[in-house]
């Protein structure tokens, strides 16, 4: 089994514009020469997906997206958009079940697991995301959660899926759970994929993403069994970003 390559994944949510499409560029210039070693991947408004990809020519940092519609086939759904579309235009990889999407779009694993599929059959790398809340955690039901959402939103016949752990308590905000916390969810995430997919499994890559930024990006990535990130606010800024990504091991 090849080593599985670092993935560092920035999501840009809902923040920026057209002008911010410039950090791609300056972040090439920063993570260049580390490109052979980790993939830098970033993920604009829907809205940006096509001018990132103009903005990204020429660059090694690759385009995807945030979320794609559950349709597989072309549709009346107003306001969405295909994972079709986005692998029309170039992008490679889309953000599924995210904790935003699932808490202010009532996503259900059901709903992620059609997105993630749709997204594979329209050749795009879904990263499906899980993760436990902070009562959730409180009450020590972690592994009971994470691996549920694992068995539900992930599917089936296909291993070609990335997976981000993301603990919904410590996104946006300064927490993190501890390096020891950590190695053991992404374990129990990849035991839970090797029940569905034997040792294919061990060729997913699996990213944290909370709370990420330049200070305990290379503690993270230290972490047993943390194949990259999932960037949110730190993403926005190439320097930050690039912070991050040089502080892979990798990259040294
Ligand atoms: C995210 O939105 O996926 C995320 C990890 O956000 P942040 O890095 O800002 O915590």
């Amino acid at each position: 089994m090849a080593a599985r390559k670092p993935l560092i994944a920035g999501n840009w949510k809902m923040f920026g514009r057209q002008e911010s499409l410039s950090e791609i560029k300056a972040l090439w210039t920063l993570v260049e020469s580390v490109s052979a070693n980790v993939d830098a991947l970033i993920c604009p408004p829907s809205v940006y997906v096509s001018q990132a990809l103009w903005g990204a020519r020429g660059t090694g940092v690759v385009i995807g997206a945030q979320d794609c519609s559950a349709a597989a086939e072309d549709s009346a759904r107003t306001g969405e958009v295909s994972a079709a579309m986005l692998a029309d235009v170039g992008a490679k990889y889309v953000i599924v079940g995210h904790s935003e999407r699932r808490a202010f779009h009532a996503e259900t694993d059901e709903v992620v697991h059609r997105k993630a599929a749709a997204a594979l059959a329209a050749g795009l790398t879904p990263i499906i995301c899980v993760g436990e809340t902070q009562a959730e955690r409180t009450a020590g039901r972690v592994a009971e959660v994470v691996s549920a959402q694992v068995r539900a939103s992930v599917p089936e016949g296909n291993s070609a899926v990335v997976v981000a752990y993301e603990p919904v308590w410590a996104i946006g905000g300064n927490s993190t759970p501890t390096i020891p916390e950590i190695a053991e969810v992404h374990a129990l995430v990849r035991d839970t994929l090797k029940e569905r997919f034997g040792d294919e499994a061990n060729g997913i890559r699996i990213l944290y993403g909370g709370s990420v930024g330049p200070k305990n990006a290379a503690e993270i990535f230290g972490a047993e069994g943390v194949d990259g990130a999932l960037v949110g606010r730190a993403s926005l800024k190439a320097a930050d970003f690039a912070a991050i990504i040089l502080g892979h091991p990798a990259a040294k």
